[in-house]
């Protein structure tokens, strides 16, 4: 269904809405039916730029409206703090992103993207020890996040049906008369904040990350107030860039220091970026963070669970201040459980739910998110004639509530290995899985099948469940509960020759 609420005044450069759009297939995905009518997308995150592309399949116009400046290159912006900090892809996040932009990859690493293999390529000291780095694992590119996101961006740019208004700032929604659906949002440019336009569309799709003020705007339209779920490990970053020394040589590319709950709550992580660099990440949990003055910043390096960053950055120019970052807990809005949910309107990316960005999930899920949002819509539209959206939002705020439930449970699980984690209690139930990935990390220490499964899990490429099947318990039957207060009893792992199958 189109509504109309009287003659919407557009926003420069946007399509009147009114008229309705149809036009033929993309031909990007054949099985889509011909998409038809508007969609907006507020925010230009990693979350609103791939949902944004699935839009494309559904929707003959989308605009997708950012607060910030949008730069033509890969460059930090204000809108996204948390760029300066070091980000990982998981492999499950780039799969996706590739099939929604086919030649991502490719792009990434033409732009310096650093291809490496983990764990062969890295030195990975897990809270039972070294990885077995025989394991097959999965491949990754690693950069920077203006990279990550620049790319996709700039892809995003070339589909025609796409309009992206930055320099614009959503201020509410527009509901219809009866209030029972979103039609629209009201907006104004950032150059005349006095000026507020409206643009109307048959889909809203809120993507403005940790900051959403969703709640608010629902609660102006008159639907009930969500409740939310915290889970705060209390958590800090602070990142800092070097250039990688002339000639430096070793048999890794990356590592990854871990923390070792409770006991060690400190980790750091060495990643190489694009235009030959490192990103260096030390994370701090349980109050435990990071400085961010230079003696404080190598101090906190010393003092993780093995010397090799500290000793590696001894050398290495910095090209960067010190960066540090907070606002890290994890955090869900439990829109499915509303009684009532406006038509038309849709809430994901960090918007909806948010991890502690440690376990690297975030931008992985905005892609699972897309996907979901995709699968949503394709499977209503078979049932529907195609000017009919009632029901889907509601169905898809709950399909996402499924999709973010195994990435929150891994994070927030881990996070309550911590007593002073607040937000919830730790049940019978998880002191008992805690003890069994115990023995399943320390099985991967020295058994390449285990650290293979462990590292699909943490890369998203399968459920949290596989960990706990027949082959993967017998063999952690049979492995000693690691002690997790001392360090690590042997060297880092020399790299193995490559298995190629
Ligand atoms: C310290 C840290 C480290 C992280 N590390 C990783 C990692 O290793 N791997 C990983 O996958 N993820 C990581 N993340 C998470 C990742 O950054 C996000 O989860 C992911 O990018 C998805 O974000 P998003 O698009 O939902 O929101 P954001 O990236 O926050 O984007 C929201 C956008 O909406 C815009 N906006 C906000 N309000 C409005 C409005 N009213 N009108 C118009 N525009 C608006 C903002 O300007 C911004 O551009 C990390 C996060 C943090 C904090």
């Amino acid at each position: 269904m189109v509504i109309g609420a009287g003659p919407p005044q557009s926003a420069p450069g946007i399509p009147a809405k009114g008229a309705r759009f149809i036009v033929a297939s993309s031909g990007v995905h054949q099985s889509s039916p011909t998409p038809v009518g508007h969609a907006i997308v507020v925010g230009g995150g990693m979350a609103g730029l791939l949902s944004a592309r699935v839009l494309t399949h559904h929707f003959a116009q989308v605009t997708l409206i950012e607060r910030d400046a949008l730069p033509d290159s890969a460059q930090h912006r204000k809108g996204v703090p948390q760029g300066r900090m070091l980000h990982v892809l998981l492999p499950r996040g780039r799969e996706i992103v590739e099939r929604l932009f086919p030649g991502y990859s490719r792009d990434l690493e033409a732009a310096g993207a650093v291809p490496l293999r983990v764990p062969a390529d890295g030195l990975l000291l897990s809270p039972a020890g070294w990885l077995d780095r025989r394991a097959r694992g999965w491949p990754l590119l690693s950069a920077s996040r203006p990279l990550f996101e620049g790319i996709v961006r700039r892809r995003l740019r070339e589909v025609p049906s796409v309009t992206i208004l930055d320099r614009h700032d959503v201020t509410s929604l527009l509901t219809s008369p009866e209030g029972q659906g979103v039609i629209g949002v009201r907006l104004r440019p950032l150059e005349n904040a006095g000026t507020i336009t409206r643009l109307e569309a048959d889909l809203v799709v809120d993507a403005s990350g940790r900051g959403s003020r969703a709640p608010q705007w629902l609660a102006e339209a008159g639907y009930p107030t969500p409740t939310a779920t915290h889970v705060d490990p209390n958590s800090a970053y602070a990142c800092r860039v070097y250039r990688i020394p002339e000639g430096f040589r070793a048999d890794w590319k990356l590592v990854m220091l871990t923390s070792a709950p409770p006991s060690r709550p400190c980790a750091g992580y060495l990643f190489p970026i694009e235009d030959h660099q490192w990103m260096v990440g030390l994370i701090g949990a349980a109050g435990e963070h990071p400085p961010t003055d230079e003696d404080g910043f190598a101090a906190f390096a010393r003092g993780l669970r093995h010397p090799v960053i500290a000793e590696t950055l001894a050398a290495a120019e910095p090209l960067t201040p010190i960066r540090s970052y907070r606002g890290t807990a994890n955090r869900v809005w439990h829109y499915e459980r509303l009684r009532r949910w406006p038509e038309r309107f849709v809430v994901l990316g960090d918007a909806l739910c948010a991890f502690n960005p440690i376990y690297g999930q975030g931008m992985s899920t905005a892609a699972l998110a897309a996907q979901t949002l995709d699968a949503c819509l394709r499977d209503h539209r078979r049932r529907h004639s195609v000017d009919d959206l009632d029901g889907v939002a509601r169905r898809c705020q709950r399909r996402l509530a499924h999709a973010n439930a195994d990435p929150w449970l891994l994070s927030t699980r881990e996070d309550l290995r911590y007593p002073t984690t607040t937000g919830m209690s730790v049940s019978p139930m998880i002191r008992l899985v805690h003890r069994y990935l115990d023995r399943v990390i320390a099985a991967a220490t020295h058994d390449p099948t285990i650290a293979e499964r462990f590292l699909q899990v943490a890369g998203l490429m399968t459920r949290s469940t596989s960990l706990f099947t027949p082959r993967v318990l017998l063999t952690t039957a049979r492995t000693r509960p690691p002690d997790t207060s001392t360090l690590p009893s042997s060297a880092p792992p020399a790299r193995p020759p490559i298995r190629t199958s």
